[in-house]
């Protein structure tokens, strides 16, 4: 046995670990996961339930997992590969590009595939995965029809559903794989979410490419810029913020959403980078010496750090706001609910005593200029405003002032999107629940 089988063997190891940590698999019964050696073709795959009486997944040992080649024949001789193998070597036929793959049955995007539904495209983060995940019609089976059908429906895609079969998720590592299953859950939420109280509309049929304007990559290895101690005290003020979309739940895939801060001394803008950058995929490991350095007049300082596609939002509202110094911009459950609805939040049902909304934008593509200039109008007079279809924006003096704030907001949408629910949701409407939650 190779010393690379072993390595394989503890990466899936890790992968399940995770995958029960992060609870997408709750038992060994709930899911299974693979990977592929693209340079030997072997599949490395979780071993079948209940057969070597470990049935924790937390206890799992990379030794314990039985290798295949590409035609589902034991190379190790241990234990018996999980009943779904021949699923996973159909995908890994059908996509070289494919070397990871979870399936797992998690909770919101049953809502949809118990429907027969795929998740409609809805939310501009989609654009970052995938907006055409679609759904397998038929009853799972051990045959090739069904296995030719998941491979259709998942076709050049990172996730297929399946209809009474959970969602299998495939990418070219286990933590990208684990990201996307986080992805749709938190998509599908969002939409299941909104659904109880409105209408939801999707965005586009067609949808485009996420695009950066503004910013051509440039290979310069001179890293040893922006070293002074205030420069690296705000590029780590920046990582800390980015760290902090994730940790506080402003970004439940960990791939979406950026933060920018402000010398406003001199001037400089600290960026969160493009999380596809430097292979980091989540926002959880952010480090200082990767942010991007521009000015408000958009001048790149640091062309070799790739900054997040929404960069020209952040200097549009630095330039509108000579006052802001920290702009969060956040995916969070409960705005993206009142963003998917296009929707502005009443304050006026959170119990606080306020009065007016926090205002909704109209969808604009992500990364654009369009929407730039909509989100920095929609700031000139307040702190907060929901993007259409997308997440919500908030600015503050400081980062710590911006997410404090991001924290209410939160909670207020949270508190209004219950009024209106326990008032009788989609059936009823605004006015009944300002009738029975208002004053
Ligand atoms: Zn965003």
């Amino acid at each position: 046995m190779s010393y690379r089988m072993k390595l394989f063997q503890d990466e899936l190891a890790r992968c399940i670990q995770r995958l029960h940590k992060e609870g997408w698999l709750p038992n060994e019964n709930m899911g299974e996961a693979s990977v592929r050696d693209t340079e030997t073709g072997q599949v490395t795959i979780s071993i079948k339930p209940g057969t070597i009486g470990v049935t924790d997944p937390a206890a799992y040992f990379g030794s314990d997992m039985p290798i295949v080649d590409a035609d589902g024949n034991y190379i190790t001789h241990h234990a018996p590969a999980h009943d779904n193998l021949p699923l996973h070597l159909a995908i890994y036929k059908a996509r070289p590009d494919v070397t990871a793959i979870a399936h797992v049955y998690p909770l919101w995007t049953t809502l949809f595939t118990n429907k027969k539904q795929g998740l409609p495209f809805v939310l501009a983060e989609q654009l970052e995965a995938s907006c055409n995940v679609t759904c397998v019609q038929s009853e799972p089976a051990d045959t090739d029809e069904y296995r030719q059908e998941v491979v259709d429906a998942l076709a050049d895609q990172i996730c297929v559903m399946m209809y009474n079969g959970g969602i299998i998720c495939a990418g070219n590592n286990v933590d990208n794989v684990i990201n996307y299953i986080a992805w749709m859950e938190s998509v599908a939420e969002k939409i299941a979410l909104a659904e109880l109280i409105g209408e939801v509309k999707t965005i586009t049929a067609d949808p485009i490419d996420l695009v950066t304007e503004g910013y051509e990559y440039t290979v310069d290895t001179n890293y040893k810029t922006y070293q002074d101690y205030d420069q690296i005290l705000f590029k780590e003020e920046v990582a800390r913020g980015t760290r902090m979309l994730n940790e506080k739940g402003y970004s439940p895939s960990g791939e979406s959403g950026d933060v920018a801060v402000r010398d406003l001394k001199t001037g400089l803008c600290y960026i969160s980078g493009s999380p596809a950058w430097c292979f980091q995929k989540n926002l959880r490991d952010a480090r200082g010496w990767e942010r991007f350095i521009c000015d408000a007049q958009d001048n790149i300082f640091t062309p070799y750090s790739e900054p997040t596609c929404e960069w020209i939002m952040h200097t549009a509202i630095f330039r509108k706001r000579p006052d802001v110094g920290a702009i969060v911009q956040t995916h969070g459950r409960w705005a993206s609910v009142f963003a998917i609805l296009e929707m502005d939040v009443p304050l006026d049902l959170i119990g606080e005593g306020l009065t007016g909304v926090i205002p909704c934008t109209p969808y604009q593509s992500a990364g654009g200029s369009g929407l730039a200039e909509v989100i920095a109008d929609g700031l000139i007079d307040s702190d907060y405003v929901l993007m259409g279809h997308h997440g919500a924006v908030i600015v503050g003096k400081t980062m710590d002032e911006a997410m404090a704030k991001t924290a209410w907001m939160e909670k207020a949408c949270e508190k209004a999107f219950y009024a209106i629910l326990c008032a009788g949701g989609a059936k009823s409407s605004l006015a009944k629940a300002r009738e029975t939650y208002s004053k």
